[in-house]
């Protein structure tokens, strides 16, 4: 019995080389020290044993089995520090390579000048309203006071959905919307898409982007409409910049004009972008608010007047960056979006 326990010592221990994983070390475990083990079975046999021998023997075993025990246990140490060390090397992250940049992009042009527009509305204590691009043609023309018979009104103008829907050919139907929803007194911008049957050129696009405001109150005057637009044009182009109106027709205001501003190029001065004349031409529409249009909306024309100006986004994004082809809004080439 001795030599089969010596021989089991021997023979884990020489196993105990070829061991390359945790896995096989408790294999190696069970094989040897468990209940159906090597040891185990050998120690069945204590029955045949002499008196005299049964102790020698059962320490004999015990030695065995804390030697091997101790051997696992030591292995298992080992590589277990092992595979940590090794973890850890391959986590090791190298300070000095340097990170991929990622690209966040910043705001499209145009919503810059939207957001800079409605900025400089606000802190002149105007409130946003936003409105649907499909609008019903009782918002859109009626309303505003357009007579059944007005070219725009025609199918090679406007985008109808059917009958009663179209696309907004301006953002004034969300002047109507917001009178009809808030009544007097007033003072709104609206910005967003409007659609007009216009084919493509460097100025034109079917899709384009407007700002309209509105104030309504008790004895609202031309004046004050003069008065806020050249605040207005002052902050967004400089403190020398002029305004000039002349004398336009619009079916919801009366009267009506157009505003020109001093050129943005050269302030005035003449040069080739304003063909020497110091001006750059029909920035703006505004208006006193017709009577009928303030009637429809329910607002009583007699006690409250209003003015409305409206301006396209586009034409003021290109001249405030001096982009010459509106399509370059719209095409979404990184390489022009890129420069702003
Ligand atoms: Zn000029």
């Amino acid at each position: 019995m001795k030599e089969k326990l010596e021989q089991i010592r021997s023979l884990a221990l020489k196993y105990m080389d070829d061991i390359s994983n945790l896995k096989e070390l408790d294999d190696l475990r069970i094989k040897f020290l468990g209940k159906k083990g090597e040891l185990t079975k050998v120690l069945r046999d204590m029955g045949k044993l002499s008196p005299e021998e049964r102790p020698v023997m059962g320490k004999l075993a015990n030695n065995i089995r804390s030697e091997i025990e101790e051997e696992i246990n030591s292995t298992k140490e080992q590589m277990q520090t092992k595979l940590k060390e090794r973890k850890l090397k391959e986590e090791k992250i190298d300070i000095t390579i340097s990170s991929k940049s990622q690209n966040i992009g910043h705001r499209h042009p145009l919503l810059s000048t939207i957001k800079e527009l409605e900025d400089l509305f606000i802190s002149m204590g105007f409130t946003i309203v936003n409105g649907p691009e499909i609008e019903t043609v009782e918002n859109n023309f009626e309303a505003l006071n357009f007579p059944s018979n007005h070219p725009s009104r025609d199918l090679s103008d406007t985008f109808y959905v059917n009958d009663d829907l179209l696309l907004r050919t301006h953002t004034s139907p969300v002047q109507i919307r917001a009178m009809k929803e808030m009544g007097a007194p007033l003072r709104m911008i609206s910005a967003g898409r409007t659609f007009r049957f216009d084919d493509v050129d460097d100025t034109h696009s079917p899709m384009f982007h407007q700002l309209e405001g509105l104030v309504v109150d008790e004895n609202i005057t031309m004046a004050n409409l003069i008065h806020t637009l050249d605040i207005f044009i002052k902050e967004l182009f400089g403190e020398d910049m002029k305004t000039r109106y002349r004398p336009h027709h619009f079916p919801f205001t009366e009267p009506s004009a157009e505003v020109d501003v001093s050129c943005i190029a050269c302030h005035g001065e003449g040069c080739p972008a304003c063909n020497y004349i110091g001006w750059s031409m029909e920035l703006l529409g505004c208006g006193m608010v017709h009577p009928n249009v303030l009637e429809n909306c329910g607002i009583d024309s007699e006690k409250y007047t209003g003015f409305a100006f409206g301006m396209g986004v586009d034409r003021i994004a290109m001249v405030k960056y001096g982009i010459d082809n509106i399509r370059l809004l719209f095409e979404n080439d990184n390489r022009f979006l890129e420069q702003f």
